[in-house]
């Protein structure tokens, strides 16, 4: 996210009189860039990842954690560096940017500068990534530590915030968390409140609860002030919203307040953006899977073990009518997903694309698609956009209404970047060095820097071997959508299959045989299929392209040692961070497998959080010989 601009953001009883203005004006400014750039050629690959943390307060003598809500008042330190920079007051290139985040004991750290297409900046990931580390500690109240566990556990239960604040925000209007955890700029109370009042009811989230033998059956969760009376919203549990048998969430915080790791690449043209965007949509659902670290939420073991769902339900602003509940009356269509969730349709147009993966019935404006069309935009590109801008603009700021279209993107970057899809199309910004680029954004964060280079690494040389070797991961869309949902499920990397694609070296093919895809291991789809005819695996793909290059044997020594992570984990040698955390809280002595997450549990999990990444604790289990 870039600097935030300042203004009066609107109430949706006003923003929503302009959403047709927003929309309009900014795909006026997509025009603007697409024709100004879709035929720039011969940009260098150039990458970096983004990491957040969530900053924790640890009460060593009281064996007690909080979530610090303080992190506005350390970010300007951090990110003085990078002011300095930018004013010429030295030439120096901060080591790390620093941004807010939604929650505010979020931090978000990035390199200083992206990384360029060497071996050796492959290798300068973990260090660098370990100084941000450093640096965000160095500016630490006593006692706060940035960890990176993709969620506090106890976020929403009672005490666990330093400031201590009760749960009665206008904005978010929780049972469970206060507004005082949300970024303070005006943007983010105001997209909280706009998602609810545009959806017509508090965001509802539901996780299935992990039952364990003393777990109550069915399980009606106790800590629900069921009865409260503060809000008109307050009554929606009891009506539905909270379902029995789940871990029930009301917040935006509960989702956008989860912690991930991202990677942004540079294309060469826009050519390569798309097929970029293309082949990393179905290697979303299987790194979440892999990645997989978060099985507990507010307080309550889960049966599932990733974010992504959290996060989609925390902001689907859709309507009872959009969600199919009600008939269409005022709205438009029937939306099949949040604004956070897989992608919808695929975008590339080189030869191995065919229609028949695009099977998802798309929903898309037709007239902004006629525009596009007429204006030179070809129907998928077109297709993609139209179908990104059935969404309303939630944030509207009044002064930035009247915008040169020439010269900024705002109106088309509100609509782009409330699209939280598992894959990010982005557009050079206006006046910029930066090219095409695509973003890959389903990856949970890792305790370590050993494992969040690991992964970021090897993201990185899967795009080297699908660009140099033509690969061609597709499948039916819809089976995307299936393996994100297996994705989620409890030990999805042993226990479940995902869909992948049996030969993925058939360019220009017209035989249907040759699209063939079956559902795999997440062994089978890493390390590789035995049989002859099956699919290589994404590591021996990857070993085959490091074999083409001429990199030296130091360089590929360190790469290997993060591709074994990679490969231990699918074959399920190595655990994931959710299994990892799962066993401890089962195997804590305080834990009476009731699935409660008591506040000593999370102490010990917070600190051995800290340990792990700081190379203190070893955890054969979760990292096997590797030294973090
Ligand atoms: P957002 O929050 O919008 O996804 P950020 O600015 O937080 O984006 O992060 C963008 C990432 O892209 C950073 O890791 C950065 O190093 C990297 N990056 C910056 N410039 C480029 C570029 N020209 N091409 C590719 N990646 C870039
Ligand atoms: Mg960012
Ligand atoms: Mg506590
Ligand atoms: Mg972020
Ligand atoms: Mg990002």
């Amino acid at each position: 996210m870039g600097l935030l601009s300042l203004g009066t953001p609107l109430h949706w009883n006003d923003a929503h009189k302009y959403a047709d203005h927003v929309r309009t004006h900014g795909i006026d400014q997509f025009l603007t860039i697409y024709k100004q750039r879709k035929d720039q050629k011969k940009q260098n690959l150039l990458w970096g990842d983004e990491i957040e943390y969530i900053v924790v307060n640890v009460d060593e003598e009281k064996h007690n954690t909080k979530l610090s809500l303080r992190v506005f008042d350390i970010l300007p330190g951090l990110q003085q560096p990078e002011l300095d920079y930018n004013a010429g007051k030295t030439s120096e290139a901060p080591p790390a940017l620093w941004r807010p985040e939604y929650g505010r004991y979020m931090l978000e750290s990035t390199p200083g500068l992206p990384y360029g297409a060497t071996f050796r900046d492959l290798v300068q990931v973990e260090t660098n990534m370990k100084s941000r580390r450093r640096l965000a500690k160095s500016v630490m109240y006593p006692g706060d530590v940035p960890v990176t566990l993709v969620n506090y556990p106890r976020l929403g239960c009672p005490d666990e915030l330093i400031p201590a604040h009760e749960p009665n925000g206008q904005a978010c209007q929780s049972m469970f968390v206060p507004d005082e955890i949300i970024n303070p700029h005006a943007r983010f109370p105001t997209l909280t409140a706009n998602i609810r009042r545009r959806r017509g009811s508090k965001v509802e989230i539901n996780m299935p609860i992990y039952h364990d033998t003393n777990t109550p059956r069915p399980f009606i969760d106790p800590t629900i002030p069921w009865d409260r009376d503060m809000f008109d919203h307050d009554k929606e549990a009891k009506l539905g919203a909270a379902k029995p048998d789940h871990i029930h969430m009301d917040a935006m915080a509960f989702g956008m307040g989860c912690c991930c790791l991202q990677i942004t690449f540079q294309a060469c043209n826009i050519d390569e953006a798309r097929r970029l965007y293309d082949q990393l949509a179905p290697v979303a659902p299987i790194m979440l899977a892999l990645t997989a670290a978060t099985p507990i939420f507010r307080g309550y073991l889960a049966d599932v073990d990733s974010r992504w769902n959290v996060i989609a339900a925390s902001v689907d602003d859709r309507t009872r009518e959009e969600r199919g509940l009600d008939p269409l009356k005022n709205n438009r269509w029937v939306i099949n997903k949040s604004r956070y969730d897989s992608i919808d349709t695929y975008i590339s147009t080189d030869d191995t694309y065919k229609d028949k993966y695009n099977d998802l019935d798309l929903v898309y404006d037709k007239d902004i698609y006629n525009k596009l069309t007429n204006d030179g935009v070809d129907p998928l590109l077109a297709r993609h956009l139209a179908h990104l801008f059935i969404r309303d603009p939630l944030v509207i700021f009044e002064e930035l209404l009247e915008q040169d279209d020439s010269k900024s993107s705002d109106h088309f970057e509100n609509l782009q970047s409330t699209n939280w899809q598992t894959v990010r199309f982005k557009p050079p910004p206006p006046n910029s060095e930066i090219g095409w680029r695509v973003e890959f954004r389903s990856m949970e964060v890792q305790l370590t820097d050993f494992e969040n280079a690991a992964f970021s690494v090897f993201i990185v040389l899967l795009t080297r071997a699908i660009l140099s070797f033509g690969l061609n991961f597709y499948i039916p869309i819809s089976k995307v959508d299936e393996n994100m949902r297996t994705a989620h499920h409890r030990g999805a990397v042993t226990n479940d299959k995902f869909y992948f694609r049996k030969n993925v070296f058939t360019s220009k093919s017209t035989n249907d045989d040759d699209d063939a895809f079956e559902q795999m291991t997440m062994n089978e789809i890493v390390n590789g299929q035995p049989q002859e005819d099956g699919f290589p695996g994404f590591i021996p793909l990857i070993h085959n392209y490091l074999n083409s290059t001429n990199i030296d044997i130091e360089t590929r020594c360190k790469l290997t040692k993060y591709l074994d992570l990679i490969s231990r984990r699918a074959s399920g040698e190595l655990m994931t961070g959710a299994t990892y955390l799962r066993q401890l809280v089962m195997q804590h002595p305080d834990y009476k497998h009731d699935s409660v997450v008591s506040s000593s549990i999370t102490y010990d999990i917070v600190k051995a959080a800290d340990d792990i990444a700081e190379g203190k604790l070893r955890v054969p289990e979760l990292l096997g010989d590797f030294d973090p």
